[in-house]
């Protein structure tokens, strides 16, 4: 096995020597971009510094020094239907024409609340900018209708820039997350933490009924990928259902599992659903929808504070952009065929990368669900955020990483999620799987 910081040095120097424009605007970058990137997570990439995006077409990227790349990060899935989609260009350039944002509803806006309303099958909607804003809006709610103060998260769960859900468990005890800086009240006191796939703790913290909803992704997604276990969402439904605790399923991620996303896919109900990144094809856009029931108790809720709910919601929320680029996306881009494509795709990735495995005889697996899927440093997949991340070593991820962008593979940073497009073509696949061979043999051996 060639040493680590040999590794290292190689495959910097590798990417250093190829990337001099890159490396020039990253070193510029640093006069006015604190720690030289507009947003701090453009810096978790495993290159010694972020490629520089040139544009980017259907599954592929181009940086500035002219080299393409397979991307099954896809924007770590805002870009999940494909980069440049003609029909989103076309659907923005024509709002940006007509103005954008009039705090007013359009046409299309009553258009898009039936598409909603269509494929994920609850009845009322609301919109936000992005998905953290859209379940930082339903844990207000959620509170409000049900009176009750306390949020149930599971462990190992990002929901986005939300600060209720920025707790952990560490050695059995509810903890802030380290980074979360700023914070002045003690998050621990109403925001509860369970396991994933632990039935027995979930039962006990809704049986107390202080819990006001249950805010989880049907498949965990963010710490690695970890699949919940035969009968859990069931379970959890019922659980619900007898302590009046709300369920909120976040799809922003699962919304690759199928046509409805992953709960319609498998026949789940929601009290309330929240979906962002892709709804819009990356253009800034979220929403959340409730059921009949939640949604009349918000009425009675608001009847009784009189109008407005200032604050629960920004001014670019659902304005006309996000409006058009919605309908773009649901009408005409994720269509069922789409998501066929990205199943089949998804499952011959998938198949592939086990027969190198297999072969190689790694102690690693893959987990996969719809259009994703996820190289697993352990054998069998975690269950719970604790195994994952036991078996997360950062440094034969960060090895992984960098080793594949130098081959011109890019999959999403923090963990080994790939992601498929209907326009992934199978070639990159081929690609994919050839360098995570190459990375085995020459790194792991
Ligand atoms: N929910 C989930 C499951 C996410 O993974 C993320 C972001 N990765 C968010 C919400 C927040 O999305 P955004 O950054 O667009 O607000």
């Amino acid at each position: 096995m060639t040493a680590l910081s040999d590794f290292f040095t190689e495959q910097k120097r590798l990417f250093t020597a190829t990337h001099p424009k890159t490396v020039a605007l990253a070193e510029q970058a640093k006069s006015v971009w604190r720690g030289g990137v507009p947003m701090h997570w453009m810096h978790d990439w495993a290159s010694p510094v972020p490629l520089y995006a040139e544009r980017a077409k259907d599954a592929t990227l181009w940086d500035v020094d002219g080299h393409a790349y397979d991307d099954f990060c896809l924007g770590d899935t805002p870009s999940m239907f494909g980069h440049g989609r003609e029909e989103l260009q076309r659907a923005i350039a024509a709002q940006a024409g007509q103005g954008v944002g009039f705090m007013l509803p359009t046409r299309s806006s009553l258009e898009v609340g039936r598409l909603l309303k269509d494929r994920f099958g609850l009845p009322v909607w609301q919109c936000a900018t992005t998905a953290s804003d859209a379940n930082r809006a339903v844990i207000r709610w959620a509170r409000a209708i049900t009176q009750r103060q306390k949020i149930l998260f599971i462990d190992g769960a990002y929901h986005g820039m939300v600060d209720d859900a920025f707790v952990v468990l560490k050695d059995g005890q509810i903890v802030h997350k380290t980074g979360l800086i700023g914070q002045v009240a003690d998050l621990t006191q109403h925001s509860v933490v369970v396991p994933f796939n632990d039935l027995t703790a979930l039962e006990s913290v809704l049986r107390t009924g202080e819990i006001a909803a249950v805010m989880l992704e049907p498949v965990m997604t963010n710490c690695g990928m970890i699949l919940p276990i035969e009968g859990y969402h069931e379970r959890l439904r019922a659980l619900c259902d007898e302590t009046g605790t709300l369920l909120v399923y976040d799809e922003t991620h699962t919304l690759s599992s199928g046509f409805g996303g992953y709960v319609s896919e498998h026949g789940l109900r929601a009290d309330v659903l929240t979906v962002g990144k892709a709804i819009a094809g990356g253009v800034p856009a979220a929403v959340w929808g409730v059921s009949a029931e939640v949604a009349a108790r918000m009425d009675a809720a608001q009847a009784a504070i009189g109008p407005g709910s200032s604050g629960i919601g920004t001014t670019l929320s659902g304005n006309a952009l996000a409006i058009a680029g919605m309908k773009a996306m649901l009408s005409e881009v994720m269509t069922p065929d789409a998501y066929a494509y990205m199943q089949a795709s998804a499952e011959t990735l998938v198949a592939k990368l086990r027969a190198v495995i297999a072969q190689h005889q790694v102690p690693w697996s893959v987990v996969h669900v719809g259009a994703r899927a996820e190289l697993v440093f352990a054998d069998p997949a975690p269950q719970t955020a604790a195994e994952m991340r036991h078996a997360l070593d950062p440094h034969l991820l960060e090895a992984l990483h960098l080793y594949l962008i130098n081959r011109g593979v890019l999959i999403a940073p923090f963990h080994n999620m790939m992601l498929i497009s209907p326009k992934t073509p199978p070639e990159a696949i081929d690609r994919l799987v050839a360098a995570v061979e190459g990375f085995i043999t020459e790194y792991t051996r």
